[in-house]
């Protein structure tokens, strides 16, 4: 998927080769918004997914962004078993942003004449505040901070699948899921990275952190005892578990040689820079936890809202995993294709239901 996406300069060809849906353009004079709206696929149910708020070198860069994270989506909805389709928007920052009112007004509009095919939600560059003005143009919206959809910061209910995640990996590598001891890298103390190092002391792990922002690195060593190292020197922190919590493509071919951990499980969004690294990490026998599944937290949160049920359901990564886990060691596959596959099918089976 991943390697498709970059060789591909047609959004038609990518359009063809990811069984897409639709995307849906809006220019809009006025408050001068250019958007996107990528719908990957509905079988499962409306599509949903953050919308972008980041500057792109050119328009056709966005398009093949929101396409590729739309499809993420419909992967990640079906594996964690919401009834959900896989949508994604961006919004392309302008150079000066003059009125962002406005241009979040628009882009309720567009989201309203989508129909409900497409609910947004808060991503990268947008806030809770943007949410709510899109709310006065539409219902299609979630991470509101008011109504029936008002759902906060999904951050510490990421970092609880991760947790999870992490003791997935724990008990197919070693037995057993007693995380007492285990040693855990985490790359990135943000919002994510915070919460689960917390998780993770709780539970008696041993951490290793870094960060590029001193400050939110020295809080996380001082409340949960965790050693600090160098940006640079976190991939060669010898250790159990290697948790990519900061950018995408951590794992590439500049780091994958570098690792000397027996795991990689983290909340990082598009962790392998490219499909091949996850074979590279199953040869050198470091056990995957694909990135969508580990990271569902979130999405469960936005979808499910209420607590109990929020939490059951995100405590199913663990499950979800081990059989990943499974079917990959059965098949032979890395276990990022197999999670694909797998998430593949869900999404085909549904497909098929809804057609008969
Ligand atoms: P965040 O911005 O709060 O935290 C990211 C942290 O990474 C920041 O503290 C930043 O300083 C740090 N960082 C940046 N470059 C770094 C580097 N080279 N080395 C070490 N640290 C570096 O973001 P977040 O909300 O914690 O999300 C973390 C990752 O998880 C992102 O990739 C995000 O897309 C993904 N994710 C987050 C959620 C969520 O609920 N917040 C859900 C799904 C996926």
């Amino acid at each position: 998927m991943r390697d498709k996406f970059e060789s591909h300069s047609d959004p038609f060809a990518l359009a063809q080769d990811m069984a897409f849906g639709d995307v849906h353009l809006k220019y809009d004079e006025a408050s001068e918004l250019k958007a996107i709206i990528a719908i990957h696929n509905t079988n499962l149910g409306p599509s949903l997914g953050g919308c972008r708020f980041v500057s792109y070198q050119t328009s056709a860069d966005a398009i093949f962004d929101a396409m590729r994270l739309a499809q993420g989506m419909s992967y990640k909805a079906a594996i964690s078993g919401l009834s959900l389709g896989g949508g994604k928007a961006v919004i392309i920052k302008p150079e000066v942003v003059k009125d962002r009112e406005s241009l979040f007004s628009a882009f309720g509009d567009f989201v309203e004449e989508i129909d409900g095919r497409y609910i947004t939600a808060v991503d990268s560059g947008t806030h809770v505040s943007d949410m709510d003005v899109i709310a006065r143009r539409t219902k299609h919206v979630s991470s509101t901070s008011i109504g029936e959809r008002k759902t906060g910061d999904p951050s510490p209910y990421t970092a609880f699948g991760v947790k999870r995640a992490i003791e997935a990996a724990v008990k197919t590598k070693y037995g057993s899921d007693d995380m007492t001891g285990i040693h855990v890298a985490i790359q990135g103390t943000g919002h994510v990275g915070y919460y689960l190092a917390k998780e993770l002391h709780a539970v008696g792990a041993r951490l290793t952190v870094s960060d590029v922002n001193k400050i939110a690195l020295q809080k996380v060593a001082d409340e949960f005892s965790a050693d600090v190292v160098d940006i640079h020197d976190i991939y060669k922190t010898k250790c159990h578990v290697f948790a990519p919590c900061a950018l995408g493509g951590a794992i590439n071919a500049q780091t994958v040689d570098l690792l000397a951990t027996d795991i990689v499980a983290g909340a990082a969004n598009n962790q392998l820079a490219t499909a091949e690294m996850g074979e590279i990490l199953k040869q050198k026998n470091i056990l995957y936890a694909p990135d969508y599944v580990a990271n569902a937290g979130g999405l469960i949160q936005i979808a499910l809202v209420e607590e109990n049920a929020v939490r059951e359901k995100v405590s199913n990564i663990y499950s979800t995993l081990l059989s990943i886990f499974e079917q990959a060691e059965k098949n032979g596959k890395n276990t990022a294709i197999t999670a694909d596959e797998i998430a593949q099918e869900i999404i085909d089976k549904a497909g098929t239901k809804s057609a008969s």
